[in-house]
């Protein structure tokens, strides 16, 4: 592995999160700081919550660039920070900190990553319809977001389970503060899922369904829920390929997995961090 030369002048972006050991985020941002030229470097901390707040008031003293959170600190580091974006404050998490001179602002980019995956692959939500299945971190991200930036109406479903009141406060804040029609249905109502289905412009994923443990698996019943002119995207990116979106492919769905999500999301917490964009194609072609 080629080194980055370090010198005096080098800073430090951190990654605060618990295990974060095996997380692949640090060498996608050093990859990125390389193809902009930036004398910086991105180093994971194992920090849990009990050391959280320790950890961010070493940021500020240390004057580092930034943070990237990740579990289980983005849903409670926003009481340590000065500024909530108002997509962080509606998600209620955070992933991305920007240092503007000691004025700590939060940012949530993974919806921002779902955003952008979909325009570079020419599909373009605003105005339409999106049905969405999730609950947890994912899917409040995206559903917040896209509601943000102009998906004119949302059926969200979720199954009954501990998350399952978090796409009801969802359904609620997007009502709330946007100009988008949200309205909860009970993923156990599959008939009504194939009616939204049938009637939206999108389908999107947005559970664990279909990755490991979940591998092979999916609730959609069969392929009648697709049809051809439906588009049909999920927030997993391992396999590239789950179960679901095989058999939407198999129905003649154009399909989109969660790489681009992933890498995007990447792309625009160094672009709030650094106010610089690195070029996504050389991003996709470094990570593979
Ligand atoms: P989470 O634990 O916060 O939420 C889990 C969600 O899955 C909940 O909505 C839950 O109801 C649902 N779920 C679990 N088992 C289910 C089942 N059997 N049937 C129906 N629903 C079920 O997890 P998360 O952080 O939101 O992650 C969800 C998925 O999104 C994971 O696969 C993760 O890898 C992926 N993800 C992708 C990106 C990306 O950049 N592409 C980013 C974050 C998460």
């Amino acid at each position: 592995m080629e080194r980055h030369q370090i010198t005096g002048h080098t800073e430090l972006i951190g990654l605060l999160a618990y295990p974060i050991r095996h997380s692949q985020s640090p060498a996608t941002h050093n990859a990125a700081y390389e193809k902009l030229g930036v004398d910086i470097v991105n180093l994971a901390f194992e920090v849990d919550a009990p050391e959280l707040e320790d950890a961010i008031k070493g940021l500020r003293a240390l004057k580092l660039r930034g943070a990237n959170v990740s579990m289980p600190n983005k849903t409670i580091v926003h009481q340590y920070l000065d500024e909530i974006s108002p997509a962080a404050r509606l998600c209620g998490a955070v992933n991305t900190i920007v240092n503007k001179d000691g004025y700590l602002v939060g940012h949530i980019t993974d919806g921002i990553g779902y955003i952008q995956s979909l325009k570079d692959n020419d599909i373009d939500p605003v105005g339409k319809k999106l049905t969405i299945v999730g609950s947890g971190g994912a899917a409040t991200a995206v559903e917040i977001q896209a509601a943000l930036d102009g998906v004119a109406e949302m059926s969200i479903f979720a199954r009954d389970d501990k998350f399952k009141q978090n796409a009801l406060d969802t359904v609620k804040k997007i009502n709330e503060n946007t100009n988008c029609k949200a309205t909860f249905y009970p993923l156990e109502d599959l008939d009504k899922l194939k009616e939204e289905m049938h009637s939206s412009y999108l389908f999107t994923n947005a559970t664990g369904v279909g990755m490991k443990p979940l591998e092979g698996i999916t609730y959609i019943p069969d392929s009648s829920f697709f049809r051809p002119d439906l588009i049909v995207t999920d927030v997993v990116y391992a396999p590239h390929e789950t179960a679901m979106l095989k058999m939407a492919r198999h129905a003649g769905c154009k399909t989109m997995n969660g790489q681009g999500m992933m890498l995007f999301q990447a792309i625009a917490a160094i672009e709030l961090i650094l106010g610089k964009r690195v070029d996504s194609a050389y991003m996709k072609e470094k990570l593979g």
